[in-house]
C-alpha cells in the first residue's frame, strides 16, 4: 500500500488538505504522498519553533548531545532502509545513497561531540585605555528560530548538516525539504523525535519554494535562514528575507588541474567518479578538467575508457553507477546545453545521449569559456577536458568563474601546490584529489556566487549562534 506521510508541527504529525505525490524518477512510480503545507501550517510551525527554542535552549548541552548521539546510533541500524528511500526518491545510485547515510551517521555523531564544546573566550579589556578595571568574555547563544531549506541532491545528509548543528547549539528548526525528495527528511524527523527531541524543536513543512519556502523566509519571527540550493534562489531569498542571518550553500562549476608531474593515472578514474556520481548533480561535481598538454592524450584515453565503463540504469541495482537525473526537464536542459556547445564547436568524446531522464556520462572537448557547459553550473553528467600549456594560465582559467566552491590540483610539485592554494579563490583546495572530496566536520562552503558562510559542524554552529559579550566593571 502507498505510504501517506504527515508533516511535523510541535511534535504532532498532521495531514494536509492537499497531497503531493513523490515519484521515483527512474520508473515514475508514485512512492509516497506528502501533505502540502498551507500558510496556516507554516505559521503554526513557526509558532511551535518559538516554543521549541525555549525548550531546547534550556536543555543542558549534555542532553542535547545525548539526543544527537542516540540519533547517530539509530540511523546506523537503519542504513539500508534509508539508502533505499534516498535511491527511490532522488534516483541516486544505491551505493552512493548508502555512502550518504554513512556520512549522516557521522554528521550526527560529530554534532553530538560539538554540542559539548560551544564556548566563547575572554577578552583583554585592559588593552584599551580607560578599561583597566573591566573583565570581559563572550558566550555563544542560539540564534533562535532557524528556517532550513534543502535541495534534492542529498536528501538526508544536507538536511542533517542543518538540523544537527542547530540542535547542538540550542536552536529550533522549521525544515522545508525539496518537494521532490521529502520522504527521507520526514523519516529522519520521526527518528529524532524517538530519540527525545522536545516538541517544537524540529518542525517539518512541505511544499514548493515559491509558497512554503517564501512564507518561511519572509517571516520576521525567523531569525536565520540556512539554505542549500541554486545561486538564483539564494539571491532571491536574501532579498526577500531582509535583515536576518543567512548561510548560503550554493552552486559551482568545479575545476581540476592535472599537471604533467601529477599522478594522472590516479586522477583519471577518480575524476570520472567526481564527474558522474549522482548524475553530476553534486555542487562539487567535476565540471572542468584542465590537463597539461604533454599528458592530455593519455589522460583523455583513460578518462573516456573509464567513463564508458560506468553502469547506467536502475539506481536500486547495487552495481549501478549512474541513475536518472531528478526529472525529465533537467535532463532535457542538459541535452540542450550539450547540443548548444556542439553547435559552438565542441566535440563529444563519449555520451551525449538522453533517454527520458537518463543522461549518459558525457565527455566534451574543444570547449570555449563562453559555453554554458563551462561558464554556468551544468549539474548533469557532463564534463569537459581542456588542454593547457602554462600552469599559471590553468589557474587563471580555474578562477575565471563566477563560482568559487572547491578545486582540485594533481601535482607532485610543492611550489605548484602552494601557488594554487594562494591563487585560487575557492572555499577548499584539494591537493592530489578531486574537488568533490568532503568530510563532514571540515569547514565547507564557497566564495563568490557559491555562497556565504560555512557548514561542517563546528563552523555551522558558529553561524547558528550569536556572540553575547559580557563585561564586568570591577
Ligand atoms: P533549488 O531549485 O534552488 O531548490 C533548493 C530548495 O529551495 C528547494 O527546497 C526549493 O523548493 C527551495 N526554493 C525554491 N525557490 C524558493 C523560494 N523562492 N523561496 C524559498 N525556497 C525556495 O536547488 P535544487 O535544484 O534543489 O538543487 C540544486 C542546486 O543546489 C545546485 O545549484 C547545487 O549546486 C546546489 N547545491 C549546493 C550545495 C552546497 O553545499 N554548496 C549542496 C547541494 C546542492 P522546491 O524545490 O520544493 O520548490
Amino acid at each position: 500500500m502507498l505510504t501517506e506521510y504527515q508533516m511535523l508541527i510541535n511534535g504532532i504529525w498532521h495531514s494536509g488538505k492537499k497531497m503531493i505525490e513523490v515519484v521515483n524518477p527512474y520508473n515514475h512510480q508514485v512512492i509516497g504522498k506528502v501533505p502540502q503545507a498551507s500558510e496556516q501550517d507554516v505559521d503554526a510551525a513557526i509558532r511551535a519553533a518559538q516554543k521549541g527554542v525555549a525548550a531546547i535552549s534550556a536543555m543542558p548541552s549534555h542532553q542535547r548531545s545525548k539526543i544527537l548521539e542516540s540519533m547517530s546510533l539509530l540511523l546506523t541500524h537503519q542504513c539500508e532502509q534509508m539508502a533505499k528511500l534516498i535511491a527511490s526518491e532522488s534516483g541516486k545510485a544505491y551505493k552512493y545513497a548508502l555512502a550518504e547515510v554513512g556520512r549522516a551517521v557521522e554528521t550526527f555523531k560529530c554534532a553530538a561531540e560539538e554540542a559539548k564544546r560551544i564556548h566563547g573566550e575572554t577578552i583583554s579589556m585592559d588593552a584599551s585605555e580607560g578599561a583597566e578595571n573591566r573583565m570581559g568574555f563572550y558566550l555563544r547563544m542560539p540564534v533562535g528560530v532557524i528556517a532550513a531549506i534543502s535541495p534534492f541532491n542529498f536528501p538526508l545528509n544536507l538536511v542533517v548538516h542543518k538540523v544537527a548543528p542547530a540542535i547542538a547549539a540550542g536552536n529550533a528548526v522549521v525544515l522545508k525539504p525539496a518537494t521532490a525528495t521529502p520522504l527521507t527528511a520526514l523519516k529522519m524527523a520521526e527518528m529524532l523525535m524517538e530519540c527525545g527531541l522536545p516538541d517544537g524543536a524540529l518542525n517539518v513543512v512541505i511544499g514548493s519554494g515559491a509558497t512554503v519556502g517564501d512564507w518561511l523566509v519572509q517571516d520576521s519571527r525567523v531569525d536565520m535562514v540556512t539554505f542549500t540550493g541554486s545561486p538564483a534562489v539564494g539571491k532571491y531569498i536574501m532579498t526577500r528575507g531582509g535583515l536576518k542571518k543567512y548561510t548560503m550553500e550554493l552552486g559551482s562549476n568545479c575545476a581540476v588541474v592535472v599537471c604533467e608531474d601529477g599522478d594522472y593515472e590516479k586522477a583519471a578514474p577518480r575524476c570520472v567518479v567526481g564527474s558522474f556520481a549522482n548524475s553530476g548533480q553534486i555542487c562539487i561535481s567535476v565540471q572542468r578538467i584542465y590537463i597539461q598538454r604533454s599528458v592530455f592524450d593519455r589522460f583523455a584515453d583513460m578518462f573516456i575508457a573509464a567513463s564508458k565503463n560506468q553502469i547506467v540504469g536502475d539506481p536500486l541495482d547495487k552495481n549501478c553507477d549512474v541513475g536518472p537525473m531528478i526529472n525529465l526537464q533537467e535532463a532535457e536542459r542538459a541535452e540542450h546545453w550539450v547540443r548548444e556547445a556542439v553547435e559552438m564547436g565542441a566535440t563529444i568524446l563519449t555520451g551525449g545521449v538522453r533517454n527520458g531522464a537518463m543522461f549518459e556520462p558525457t565527455v566534451l572537448t574543444n570547449v570555449k569559456p563562453d559555453m554554458k557547459v563551462i561558464r554556468d553550473e551544468v549539474f548533469a553528467p557532463v564534463v569537459s577536458l581542456i588542454p593547457f600549456d602554462e600552469f599559471d594560465d590553468a589557474l587563471q582559467q580555474v578562477n575565471d568563474s563566477k563560482y568559487g566552491l572547491q578545486a582540485g590540483i594533481y601535482t607532485e610539485r610543492i611550489d605548484r601546490a602552494f601557488q594554487a592554494i594562494k591563487m585560487i579563490n575557492v572555499g577548499g583546495v584539494m591537493i592530489n584529489d578531486f574537488p568533490t572530496f568532503r568530510v563532514d566536520h571540515m569547514p565547507y562552503g564557497g566564495n563568490k556566487e557559491s555562497g556565504i558562510g560555512r557548514e561542517g559542524l563546528k563552523y555551522a554552529i558558529e553561524e547558528m549562534t550569536n556572540i553575547r559579550m559580557v563585561c564586568f566593571n570591577l
